[in-house]
Protein backbone atom coordinates (compact mmCIF):
# COMPACT_ATOMS: atom_id res chain seq x y z
CA UNK A 1 0.00 0.00 0.00
CA UNK A 2 1.76 3.23 -1.04
CA UNK A 3 0.47 7.14 -0.41
CA UNK A 4 -1.40 7.07 -4.13
CA UNK A 5 -3.77 3.66 -2.52
CA UNK A 6 -4.21 5.79 0.72
CA UNK A 7 -5.28 8.76 -1.35
CA UNK A 8 -7.52 6.87 -3.06
CA UNK A 9 -9.23 5.36 -0.09
CA UNK A 10 -9.96 8.94 1.52
CA UNK A 11 -10.93 10.31 -1.93
CA UNK A 12 -13.85 7.50 -2.55
CA UNK A 13 -14.95 8.10 1.43
CA UNK A 14 -15.85 11.96 0.43
CA UNK A 15 -17.21 11.04 -2.82
CA UNK A 16 -19.36 8.63 -0.52
CA UNK A 17 -20.30 10.92 1.40
CA UNK A 18 -21.04 13.80 -1.01
CA UNK A 19 -23.35 11.58 -2.74
CA UNK A 20 -25.37 10.55 0.19
CA UNK A 21 -26.03 13.95 1.16
CA UNK A 22 -26.92 14.58 -2.25
CA UNK A 23 -29.57 12.26 -2.41
CA UNK A 24 -31.04 13.10 0.96
CA UNK A 25 -29.26 10.70 3.27
CA UNK A 26 -27.97 12.54 5.03
CA UNK A 27 -28.31 15.88 6.74
CA UNK A 28 -26.68 18.11 9.00
CA UNK A 29 -23.49 16.83 10.41
CA UNK A 30 -24.54 13.55 11.52
CA UNK A 31 -23.46 10.09 10.13
CA UNK A 32 -20.48 8.89 9.61
CA UNK A 33 -17.95 6.65 7.70
CA UNK A 34 -14.47 4.78 7.98
CA UNK A 35 -12.61 2.36 5.93
CA UNK A 36 -9.91 0.09 6.89
CA UNK A 37 -6.38 0.62 5.54
CA UNK A 38 -5.21 -2.51 4.28
CA UNK A 39 -2.60 -4.55 5.91
CA UNK A 40 -2.81 -2.17 9.21
CA UNK A 41 -4.30 -2.15 12.76
CA UNK A 42 -5.27 1.55 10.81
CA UNK A 43 -8.46 3.13 9.72
CA UNK A 44 -9.43 6.14 8.04
CA UNK A 45 -12.58 7.96 9.67
CA UNK A 46 -14.69 10.70 9.29
CA UNK A 47 -13.75 13.79 12.30
CA UNK A 48 -16.33 15.16 14.18
CA UNK A 49 -18.83 17.95 13.65
CA UNK A 50 -18.25 17.50 10.04
CA UNK A 51 -20.82 17.73 7.58
CA UNK A 52 -21.00 14.98 4.55
CA UNK A 53 -21.87 17.62 2.28
CA UNK A 54 -18.28 19.14 3.33
CA UNK A 55 -16.01 16.37 3.87
CA UNK A 56 -12.94 16.90 2.59
CA UNK A 57 -8.94 15.74 3.10
CA UNK A 58 -8.94 17.64 6.15
CA UNK A 59 -11.76 15.85 8.06
CA UNK A 60 -10.86 12.43 7.39
CA UNK A 61 -8.82 11.72 9.86
CA UNK A 62 -6.59 8.20 10.65
CA UNK A 63 -6.71 6.12 13.86
CA UNK A 64 -6.32 3.13 14.80
CA UNK A 65 -8.69 0.06 15.80
CA UNK A 66 -9.50 1.92 19.40
CA UNK A 67 -10.21 5.47 17.98
CA UNK A 68 -6.95 6.62 18.73
CA UNK A 69 -6.01 9.95 16.61
CA UNK A 70 -2.41 9.05 14.66
CA UNK A 71 -2.83 11.51 11.60
CA UNK A 72 -5.12 14.35 11.48
CA UNK A 73 -6.30 17.28 13.40
CA UNK A 74 -9.77 17.37 13.99
CA UNK A 75 -11.01 14.81 16.37
CA UNK A 76 -12.67 11.34 14.89
CA UNK A 77 -16.28 10.21 14.99
CA UNK A 78 -17.63 9.17 18.23
CA UNK A 79 -18.74 5.79 16.58
CA UNK A 80 -15.16 5.30 15.77
CA UNK A 81 -14.85 2.58 18.64
CA UNK A 82 -17.48 0.72 16.60
CA UNK A 83 -15.97 0.81 13.42
CA UNK A 84 -12.86 -0.43 15.15
CA UNK A 85 -14.32 -3.24 16.76
CA UNK A 86 -16.39 -4.53 13.63
CA UNK A 87 -12.62 -4.24 11.82
CA UNK A 88 -11.14 -5.99 14.57
CA UNK A 89 -13.24 -9.13 14.25
CA UNK A 90 -14.15 -9.10 10.77
CA UNK A 91 -11.32 -9.17 8.57
CA UNK A 92 -14.01 -9.05 5.21
CA UNK A 93 -14.99 -6.03 6.62
CA UNK A 94 -13.12 -2.86 4.76
CA UNK A 95 -15.58 -0.01 4.89
CA UNK A 96 -18.73 1.00 7.04
CA UNK A 97 -21.16 3.75 5.83
CA UNK A 98 -23.30 5.08 8.66
CA UNK A 99 -26.30 7.49 7.93
CA UNK A 100 -29.69 8.46 9.43
CA UNK A 101 -31.72 7.97 6.19
CA UNK A 102 -34.90 9.19 6.82
CA UNK A 103 -36.81 5.42 5.41
CA UNK A 104 -34.61 2.97 6.74
CA UNK A 105 -34.92 4.78 10.80
CA UNK A 106 -38.24 5.00 10.18
CA UNK A 107 -38.41 1.31 9.08
CA UNK A 108 -36.73 0.60 12.34
CA UNK A 109 -38.77 2.04 14.68
CA UNK A 110 -41.50 -1.12 13.87
CA UNK A 111 -38.29 -3.05 15.69
CA UNK A 112 -38.86 -5.71 12.87
CA UNK A 113 -35.88 -6.58 9.73
CA UNK A 114 -36.28 -4.95 6.99
CA UNK A 115 -38.14 -6.46 4.55
CA UNK A 116 -37.09 -7.45 1.43
CA UNK A 117 -39.75 -5.39 -0.95
CA UNK A 118 -38.15 -5.96 -3.94
CA UNK A 119 -36.59 -8.54 -5.68
CA UNK A 120 -33.39 -6.79 -6.35
CA UNK A 121 -32.76 -6.17 -2.41
CA UNK A 122 -33.85 -10.03 -2.18
CA UNK A 123 -31.09 -10.50 -4.65
CA UNK A 124 -28.11 -8.31 -2.67
CA UNK A 125 -28.96 -7.96 0.72
CA UNK A 126 -29.01 -11.90 1.64
CA UNK A 127 -29.09 -11.96 4.92
CA UNK A 128 -31.23 -10.55 7.40
CA UNK A 129 -31.00 -7.03 8.29
CA UNK A 130 -32.06 -6.33 11.80
CA UNK A 131 -32.74 -3.51 14.24
CA UNK A 132 -30.65 -2.74 17.32
CA UNK A 133 -32.60 -0.77 19.93
CA UNK A 134 -29.52 1.01 21.63
CA UNK A 135 -31.94 3.77 23.15
CA UNK A 136 -28.96 6.04 22.53
CA UNK A 137 -27.83 8.76 19.74
CA UNK A 138 -24.58 6.64 19.52
CA UNK A 139 -23.94 2.68 20.24
CA UNK A 140 -22.84 2.02 23.50
CA UNK A 141 -20.11 -0.44 24.06
CA UNK A 142 -22.95 -3.13 25.80
CA UNK A 143 -24.38 -3.50 22.78
CA UNK A 144 -20.94 -4.26 20.34
CA UNK A 145 -21.29 -7.88 21.78
CA UNK A 146 -24.71 -8.58 20.11
CA UNK A 147 -23.78 -6.48 16.46
CA UNK A 148 -20.04 -8.37 16.37
CA UNK A 149 -22.33 -11.93 17.20
CA UNK A 150 -24.63 -10.75 14.41
CA UNK A 151 -21.39 -10.79 12.02
CA UNK A 152 -20.04 -13.91 13.53
CA UNK A 153 -23.37 -15.72 13.07
CA UNK A 154 -24.16 -14.65 9.95
CA UNK A 155 -21.11 -13.25 7.58
CA UNK A 156 -23.25 -12.46 4.42
CA UNK A 157 -24.40 -9.73 6.67
CA UNK A 158 -24.80 -6.66 4.94
CA UNK A 159 -26.44 -4.09 7.44
CA UNK A 160 -28.12 -3.45 10.34
CA UNK A 161 -30.57 -0.59 11.78
CA UNK A 162 -30.78 1.19 14.41
CA UNK A 163 -33.84 2.12 16.24
CA UNK A 164 -34.20 5.98 16.01
CA UNK A 165 -30.91 6.66 14.59
CA UNK A 166 -30.27 5.24 11.11
CA UNK A 167 -28.00 2.43 9.45
CA UNK A 168 -25.12 0.91 9.49
CA UNK A 169 -23.89 -0.65 6.11
CA UNK A 170 -20.41 -2.30 5.84
CA UNK A 171 -18.60 -4.32 2.33
CA UNK A 172 -15.57 -4.97 1.19
CA UNK A 173 -14.68 -1.81 -0.56
CA UNK A 174 -16.40 2.04 0.15
CA UNK A 175 -18.40 1.85 -3.09
CA UNK A 176 -19.81 -1.67 -2.02
CA UNK A 177 -21.21 -0.33 1.56
CA UNK A 178 -22.12 2.77 -0.38
CA UNK A 179 -24.26 0.97 -2.61
CA UNK A 180 -25.71 -1.27 0.08
CA UNK A 181 -26.58 1.65 2.06
CA UNK A 182 -28.39 3.07 -0.78
CA UNK A 183 -30.17 -0.02 -1.07
CA UNK A 184 -31.30 -0.48 2.63
CA UNK A 185 -32.93 3.19 2.20
CA UNK A 186 -34.73 2.12 -1.28
CA UNK A 187 -35.49 -0.95 0.04
CA UNK A 188 -37.32 0.53 3.13
CA UNK A 189 -38.88 3.11 1.45
CA UNK A 190 -40.11 0.94 -0.88
CA UNK A 191 -41.86 -1.54 2.12
CA UNK A 192 -43.39 1.50 3.70
CA UNK A 193 -44.90 2.79 0.84
CA UNK A 194 -46.12 -0.70 -0.27
CA UNK A 195 -47.61 -1.31 3.16
CA UNK A 196 -49.58 1.89 2.62
CA UNK A 197 -50.77 1.15 -0.70
CA UNK A 198 -51.67 -2.36 0.35
CA UNK A 199 -54.25 -1.16 3.14
CA UNK A 200 -56.36 -0.42 -0.22
CA UNK A 201 -58.72 -3.05 -0.60
CA UNK A 202 -57.66 -5.04 -2.83
CA UNK A 203 -54.29 -4.46 -3.43
CA UNK A 204 -51.76 -7.31 -2.35
CA UNK A 205 -48.10 -7.38 -1.51
CA UNK A 206 -45.77 -9.08 -4.36
CA UNK A 207 -45.74 -12.98 -3.68
CA UNK A 208 -41.69 -13.65 -3.75
CA UNK A 209 -42.63 -17.05 -3.55
ZN1 LIG B 1 -25.59 8.27 13.90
Amino acid sequence: MNHTDHNDICSELIAAARRCSENGMQSGNGGNFSARIPGTEEMYVKARDTAFSEVSVRSVVRTDFDGNLLEGVLRPSKESLLHGVIYRTCPDIHAIMHCHSPYATAWASTGMPLPFSTYHSRLKLKSTVPVFDTKSYIVPESFFPQILSLFKEEPETTAFLLRGHGLVAVGKTVREALFRAELIEETAQIAILERLLTAIPGNKPIDFL
